[in-house]
């Protein structure tokens, strides 16, 4: 945002103040490969400053609190900012103190998670360490960040197992809260043949109670059980405390944010992005680029004492790994599901919509300079803007008849 608002505010009127608390920005889709030792920690980390576009003031703190009622922010340090205008983009992080036992004594020994740098890091020693077992990959509850990621590493799993010799004396097992693989339904129907075809045994409709450490293994709230010799599990995903210490979250400290405007839903004066709103789209950093370019005509508009227009659509935009070199794209939004076609350019692609290809594979790899050197610095993408195209899509006649439902 502040790279967006940089180059359209009137800098002599307006003064752009960034704060965040780390000095490191990490690249997370990388967390993915970084257990199979395809990303080190040079690949997905770099300096924020180095983001933070001339003429904007940034500062390395903590925000305590966000004093909506009387348009301050209080750092922990005691500092006060005042503001006209506020956006929120605190993300969203794991709690995995919100599960019974989660961080007992199997937490980094049998219990790992990859959502997180720590996390991948520590995950990637035990995978090197690995001779074999059950392996079961595993989501506490919904939404998460990246909803695809759990897939993607079933995925890998079952690809780098087979590398290394150990596929043969390695369970896997993917354990969800969902009825299906995905919460989408065409998409879920492909990636359920996926796991049935890597011989991934699935677990559904696990709502989890608790972590066994004595047994090693997770109990779900109607007394499942699923045994484990690595779990490698994403914890609840949640919104920073700060906006639970700020009073301006759901349970989950998401903050209610309308999802076409990107206003928060409580002030005129805040706006949310990012993995930190409520909205129903994806938490992906897809969306969040899409998101930033209608934030920014809003809060031009709000600047100017316009009305908002409702232009966020939902879209979202992201690869899934499936393993041997290959991936699928999906690309949806609030009102039609991931369909079948291709990307971006109609008949030409060159990336298949729920299709898996080698291109694909190296749209992927690819994302990561994409991330680096065109989200992050408000690029626009050729070709692909915020509102989703419905054009070089396959959208069978009973969705082309939905009704749109944000
Ligand atoms: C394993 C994994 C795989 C993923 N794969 C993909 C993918 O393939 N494609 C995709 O599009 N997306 C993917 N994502 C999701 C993507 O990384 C996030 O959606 C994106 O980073 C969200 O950006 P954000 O700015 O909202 O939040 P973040 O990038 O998390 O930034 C939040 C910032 O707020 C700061 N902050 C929070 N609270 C405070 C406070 N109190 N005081 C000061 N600063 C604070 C934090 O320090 C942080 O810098 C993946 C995520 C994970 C974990």
């Amino acid at each position: 945002m502040a790279n967006h608002l940089r180059k359209k505010v009137d800098l002599g009127e307006w003064k752009i103040t960034v704060v965040d608390q780390y000095s490191k920005h990490y690249y997370q889709p990388g967390f993915l490969f970084m257990p199979f030792g395809l990303y080190t920690e040079q690949d997905v980390v770099k300096p924020k400053r180095k983001f933070i576009p001339s003429g904007v003031e940034y500062l390395e703190a903590q925000v305590d609190r966000i004093d909506a009622a009387n348009n301050q922010v209080a750092l922990a340090s005691g500092e006060i900012l005042k503001y006209d205008l506020l956006i929120i983009a605190t993300g969203a992080k794991t709690a995995p103190s919100q599960t019974e036992g989660m961080l007992g004594r199997d937490w980094r020994k049998r219990v790992f998670d990859f959502y997180t740098f720590e996390g991948a890091s520590a995950l990637a020693q035990a995978l090197r360490e690995w001779k074999g077992g059950k392996l079961v990959i595993h989501i506490c509850e919904m939404p998460i960040k990246c909803p695809v990621a759990p897939l993607e590493f079933a995925f890998l799993a079952d690809w780098w197992l087979a590398q290394k010799g150990l596929r043969e004396k390695t369970e896997l097992v993917y354990v969800t809260p969902l009825s299906d693989a995905f919460t989408k339904p065409i998409c879920s129907n492909v990636l359920s043949y996926m796991l049935k075809e890597k011989r991934i045994q699935v677990v559904t409709d696990f709502n989890i109670g608790s972590v066994d450490n004595e047994n090693h293994k997770i109990v779900s709230w109607d007394e499942k059980e699923v045994p484990y010799d690595l779990l490698v599990t994403v914890p609840t995903n949640m919104g920073d405390p700060v906006i639970e210490r700020s009073g301006l979250g759901d349970e989950l400290n998401f903050v209610p944010t309308d999802p076409n405007t990107l206003r928060s839903k409580a002030h005129e004066n805040i706006f949310v992005i990012g993995d930190a709103t409520d909205v129903p789209a994806s938490k992906a950093g897809s969306v969040a680029h899409f998101e930033a370019e209608v934030l920014t005509k809003n809060i031009l508009r709000h600047m100017r004492g316009e009305p908002l227009e409702p232009g966020f659509d939902g879209h979202a935009n992201c690869f899934i790994e499936s393993g041997y070199g290959k991936a699928f794209l999906l690309d949806f939004n609030y009102n039609l599901q991931p369909v079948q076609g291709s990307f971006p350019l109609p008949g030409i692609g060159p990336f298949s919509l729920l299709k898996e290809s080698r291109i694909n594979h190296w749209g992927k790899l690819a994302f990561r300079w994409v991330y680096w050197n065109v989200l992050l610095k408000a690029v626009p993408m050729p070709g692909i803007g915020h509102t989703m195209t419905r054009v070089g899509k396959r959208i069978p006649t009973e969705l082309l008849q939905a009704k749109a439902t944000v």
